[in-house]
């Protein structure tokens, strides 16, 4: 009779330090500063500057987030209400087709 005996093989535990997952910002040494804070002349945003409003939507029609396009949240106020005007009078599409 042999006895048979199972070596359970401890798996050895290295002591890894977790590799963090990186999250690459394409544009880290530069902050994204508002637009319309730093065009000193613009005091309030026209909706009928439809060349700039479309800078802030997508094809689609759809407003981007100020966290993408780094516009301050006093800005990306006053931005949905021209580009809702702006829609308005069909100087821009409205989100999905
Ligand atoms: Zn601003």
């Amino acid at each position: 009779m042999e006895e048979v005996k199972e070596v359970v093989e401890t798996p050895v535990v290295e002591n890894k330090p977790v590799e963090k997952k990186k999250f690459v910002r394409h544009n880290k040494n530069k902050k994204k500063v508002c637009a319309f804070c730093e065009d000193k002349n613009c005091k309030f945003i026209d909706y009928k500057d439809v060349n700039r409003l479309r800078k802030f939507v997508t094809e689609k029609g759809k407003i981007i987030p100020s966290r993408q396009t780094g516009t301050c949240a006093r800005h990306q106020r006053e931005l949905t209400v021209a580009i809702k005007r702006a829609r308005n009078i069909a100087l821009l599409p409205f989100s999905g087709d």
